[in-house]
């Protein structure tokens, strides 16, 4: 199996190559991302590894088809990227890690929440500075704090779990219970309540046509004044316009991201000598109280080990004709 990376990374050849040439697989690795402008890359291999902000739009999918490409092996657990009504029409398979470290990403929120509170990002630059002055630097006590939780899955769950050495007072809104988020005294209410009670809202649930934008103006009004909202999920959980006139309004107290709703023009590329035409990205970077990470809530030694161990097995599951759960259906 000769399998072309898309949107290559360091880290992504640092663990991939240990199964590089293994078991008939092969890789060759492109830092292209891929779209349809790009899929002729592809042009030779059986299957192809893509990442978040790769597009398999029906576009692609269907020259991924007429260059006989079959398989599709997505290096993280969101398939919000693949059209998959077109992934069946074009009989290409798709295979995704599902679980690879939800602690990763909980962790992850947890250094925004730790951040954006305690503001170690600016006295880190101030003290290096020469600057020594505790001035608008204050921060607050997270015990006791209410901690709203929206989605509890594998990582809401490790997030719940996290948390609960902070507070007792959790929050979780879900369209299914987890009975092990249950067991932690984590109370389930509605959406509406978690909103209005909530200090701290932490998103962990999928990208879907129904969770999209679940953050817009009408949730944003229903916030406790100078709540903190944090996005480790994905972009268009939020509505970045309406959360720019609820920071604006000082509704929005604090806004934590790692995941941007038009990420893929920017993130994971070093553009510091670039002209940003994005107004929104730009906007949000002026506030004192927003703190931006560019998606590397995954970016654990142990998720990357894991991310490149499961991406394997599925390729050789898929070449062996194994049923396999990480499989991508509609
Ligand atoms: P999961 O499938 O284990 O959990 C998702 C939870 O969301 C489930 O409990 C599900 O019932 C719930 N949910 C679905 N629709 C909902 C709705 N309309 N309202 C409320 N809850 C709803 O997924 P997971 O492994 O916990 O991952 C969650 C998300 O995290 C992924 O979909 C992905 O977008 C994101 N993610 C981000 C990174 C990163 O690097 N920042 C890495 C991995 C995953």
């Amino acid at each position: 199996m000769k399998i072309a990376f898309f949107s290559t990374k360091s880290y992504d050849k640092d663990f991939f190559e240990t199964y590089h040439q293994q078991q008939g697989v092969s890789f060759k690795y492109f830092s292209a991302s891929l779209s349809k402008d790009t899929v002729a890359l592809a042009r030779g291999y059986d299957g192809v590894c893509v990442f978040v902000n790769d597009h398999l739009d029906a576009a692609t999918l269907e020259q991924l088809a007429e260059i006989g490409v079959k398989l599709v092996v997505l290096r993280c657990a969101g398939f919000n990227n693949v059209n998959l009504d077109a992934a069946e029409k074009f009989n290409i398979n798709i295979y995704r890690v599902p679980a690879y470290s939800p602690q990763a990403v909980a962790e992850h929120a947890l250094a925004l929440i730790l951040t954006l509170n305690r503001k170690t990002h600016k006295a880190y630059n101030r003290v290096r500075d020469g600057n020594f002055s505790l001035e608008r630097l204050q921060g607050f006590n997270l015990q006791n704090k209410t901690i709203g939780v929206i989605g509890t899955g594998k990582i809401g769950a490790s997030f719940c779990k996290i948390m609960k050495g902070f507070t007792d007072v959790l929050l979780a809104y879900d369209k299914f219970e987890n009975d092990e988020v249950k067991a932690m005294g984590v109370e389930y209410v509605s959406l509406e309540t978690l909103l209005e009670k909530s200090d701290i809202i932490s998103l962990h649930c999928p990208l879907t046509p129904e969770t999209k934008y679940l953050i817009d103006a009408t949730s944003l009004r229903q916030l406790k004044k100078g709540c903190m909202l944090i996005n480790t999920s994905r972009g268009a959980l939020i509505h970045t316009g309406d959360a720019i006139e609820a920071l604006k309004e000082g509704k929005l107290g604090y806004l934590g991201i790692d995941v941007y709703e038009q990420e893929e023009h920017l993130f994971f590329r070093d553009l510091s000598e670039n002209i940003i035409q994005d107004d929104q990205i730009a906007r949000l970077i002026s506030f004192p109280n927003v703190l931006i990470t560019a998606h590397q809530g995954f970016l654990t030694k142990e998720a990357l080990q894991e991310i490149a161990k499961v991406t394997f097995q599925n390729i050789l599951d898929f070449q062996a004709g194994k049923e396999n759960e990480n499989r991508v259906s509609k």
